[in-house]
């Protein structure tokens, strides 16, 4: 999808042509709506662009539930919107869409619950293999691999400070493929043309081993811990925090934030706050 500069009512016909074509049903939309914190910050108009993105990775994406995981329309629509939230601004006009930044997976595996790292393996879409998993996550509990699909639980039961904002999981995972596209899994993600890679660079190794030294020192990280375990899940933890949780995110790394803003091109501590209120999940009333 390209979004050129039309004028308004040209650009309202577009989306609505889009939406007209593939969409998410509107009481489903509006469910999500009501209920995803994470929608809160959007303007109406960015609800339309978002419902539109979403209704486009349904489209294109398989979600495929396992042992016994009950994955209905709603749940697929609301994990898919998570997903356009993330890559909501990445695309560049005229070099990228939006959905480019998700060529390097086509399934989202969903396990009603944690899974064992050590199971038998399952097997995807198109019957190969999972290829090389590289980030199976004790604490987030989902996993990804160069090659393969993504992997998540959708409900887990271990308490966990951000569990209070169900699925950072997804973006967590999400965040690995992101980092994974220009072939290495480093915590550096292909940047924008915009973007300075040194100051990336230097900027997450100073508040890696400034994580790394307040967890061997016993001290209270502030982020989750498991961001010091290596660059990669730095980045992946930071990602989750960026969105759902950017106040503790700037307070604690603020150029990290910064960084995380100028790649994935959102703000989402401007839009955060006041009586946009983080409670009531959309998990809950799923359950
Ligand atoms: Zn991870």
């Amino acid at each position: 999808m390209t979004w050129l500069p039309l004028s308004a009512r040209a650009n309202r016909r577009l989306l609505t042509r889009r939406l007209r074509k593939r969409h998410i049903p509107a009481p489903t939309w509006f469910d999500i709506e009501q209920r995803d914190p994470l929608l809160a910050r959007f303007g109406h108009r960015e609800r339309l662009k978002l419902r539109i993105l979403a209704s486009e990775i349904l489209w294109r994406k398989t979600f495929s539930p396992v042992r016994g995981m009950i994955l209905t329309e709603a749940i697929k629509a609301y994990l898919a919107t998570r997903i356009a939230i993330v890559i909501y601004a990445l695309e560049t006009p005229g070099r990228s869409t939006a959905l480019d930044w998700l060529r390097n997976w086509r399934e989202l595996i969903v396990y009603p619950s944690a899974f064992s790292p050590h199971r038998q393996p399952i097997t995807p879409i198109g019957g190969n293999p999972l290829g090389l998993v590289l980030h199976t996550d004790p604490v987030e509990q989902g996993e990804t691999s160069y090659q393969g699909p993504l992997v998540i639980n959708w409900q887990d039961a271990r308490p966990h400070a951000l569990r209070q904002i169900p699925c950072q999981v997804l973006i967590h995972e999400l965040a690995h493929k992101l980092d994974m596209l220009d072939g290495s899994s480093n915590g550096h993600p292909p940047l924008h043309a915009s973007m300075d890679q040194q100051l990336w660079h230097d900027t997450f190794q100073a508040a890696y081993i400034h994580l790394n030294r307040r967890v061997k020192m016993g001290r209270k990280p502030g982020l989750n811990p498991y961001a010091a375990t290596n660059p990669a899940e730095f980045f992946a933890v930071c990602s989750e925090y960026f969105f759902a949780s950017p106040g503790r995110l700037h307070a604690i790394y603020p150029q990290v934030y910064k960084q995380l803003s100028l790649f994935y091109r959102q703000q989402p501590l401007a839009g955060i706050g006041g009586n946009k209120s983080l409670k009531g999940t959309y998990a809950e009333s799923c359950e």
